[in-house]
């Protein structure tokens, strides 16, 4: 195909995808089942907000669709990182590891905390964290004392790790756990896209100490808006629990907290919604992997590149991604397709790009940087 047709040729085909002439979005939530059942369900039994049934019950079914041992659900995913970096101990004298090539909510948590960011360059193949970028930078720029990570430049503490598994796609979790570990280093993974997405079989954001999940409205399902920290360490659950319920002990009427707490707990009528969702779930990630097949396939005789799942996994492909020549190419493809009713987006700008984290550390962010210029989101809606 040449180039000057590509674009029109993709136009049309992602139209003809889903059936539409004038407008494909690039992620529409889907709500096929009992969304409106569990809703009323939930009004008419007047537990609307922070307590009720559908709660539990979400996190009974998350942990057993994850794996996880326990689960509490949140507000939203960016509190349940908030929540996750306040129990890695992370306060203004740490500092947190994460990817550049990341929505902003990670990086945000961090700074909730006081933390600084280190940004740390990706896989080109998972576009998320690089161990071996990963092992370098601690090996070089780090010394253990008493069982901490601190860093020689800033002399603070390195407490934690974030990496993001990005638009869906697992990331070598199990390299970077083994390498984390050895710097006593705590493990969070931003599962926030990966609900379904399986790495040698285990599911993302059960690596590490702590994963987070999201259901906002653009995620594989959503509650509205919603997120969920899973975990199998049952101390850091019951600390999660406590800290997003306002930090209340139990008790029969009595208003007592022991600590400063959030209002971080998801209300019943979100929950409602996602418990509907989550019965959707596996058809979902099956016609996902279908539609990520349909693209692979088309997209082998144009000048792009489709993106596929990583090497020992299995992606929910949230996003579905192409990867451009170059900047060039990529906004003329960006600028093509959203002026005829095909909505794309370029990735993320990198966070050490943004006013608020351009003093961070970064160390060599070559993927990063290629990345940034080349990857592109195209329409991933579930197929109706
Ligand atoms: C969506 C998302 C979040 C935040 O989740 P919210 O529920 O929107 O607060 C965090 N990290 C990543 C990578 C995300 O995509």
């Amino acid at each position: 195909m040449k180039e000057n047709n590509n674009n029109l040729a993709i136009i049309d085909f992602i139209k003809a995808i889903y059936n539409k002439k004038k407008f494909v979005a690039l992620h529409e939530p889907r709500f096929l089942g009992n969304e409106k059942k569990y809703l009323s369900e939930c009004i008419d039994s007047t537990f609307v907000s922070s307590a009720g049934k559908f709660v539990d019950e979400f996190e009974e079914k998350i942990s057993k669709y994850t794996g996880a041992k326990y689960a509490v659900a949140t507000v939203n995913g960016t509190c349940a990182l908030h929540i996750s970096l306040i129990l890695a101990e992370v306060d203004k004298d740490s500092e947190v590891i994460t990817q550049p090539l990341t929505f902003v909510a990670t990086c945000n948590a961090i700074s909730y905390c006081n933390a600084k960011p280190i940004f740390i360059d990706v896989d080109r193949d998972t576009m998320s964290l690089s161990p071996s970028a990963l092992k370098s930078f601690l090996e070089k720029n780090t010394i253990i004392k008493n069982k901490k990570c601190i860093n020689k430049k800033t002399k603070k503490i390195i407490k934690a790790c974030i990496p993001t598994h990005s638009y869906g796609h697992p990331c070598r979790i199990d390299e970077i756990k083994k390498i984390l570990k050895k710097y006593y280093i705590f493990l969070i993974e931003d599962a926030a896209e990966s609900l379904g997405s399986l790495y040698k079989n285990k599911h993302t954001g059960t690596f590490g100490e702590l994963g987070v999940i999201s259901f906002n409205g653009n995620k594989i399902i959503t509650s509205g808006g919603g997120g969920c920290i899973v975990t199998n360490n049952k101390l850091l659950a019951k600390k999660a629990k406590h800290l997003t319920t306002t930090a209340k002990v139990n008790h029969k009427w009595d208003f007592n907290h022991n600590m400063v707490g959030y209002n971080y707990r998801m209300p019943n009528l979100n929950a409602a919604l996602l418990v509907a969702q989550l019965e959707k779930l596996d058809d979902f990630i099956a016609s996902k992997r279908n539609l990520a097949n349909i693209y692979e396939t088309f997209f082998k005789d144009t000048d792009y590149n489709f993106f596929k799942e990583p090497k020992n996994s299995r992606s929910n492909y949230w996003l579905n991604s192409i990867i451009l020549k170059d900047k060039t190419q990529r906004d003329k493809f960006l600028d093509e397709t959203n002026s005829n009713g095909v909505m794309t987006r370029p990735t993320w700008i990198l966070m050490n790009k943004l006013p608020m984290f351009k003093n961070a550390q970064c160390v060599y962010l070559i993927n990063s940087n290629w990345l940034a210029e080349r990857v592109v989101n195209i329409p991933s809606s579930v197929k109706l």
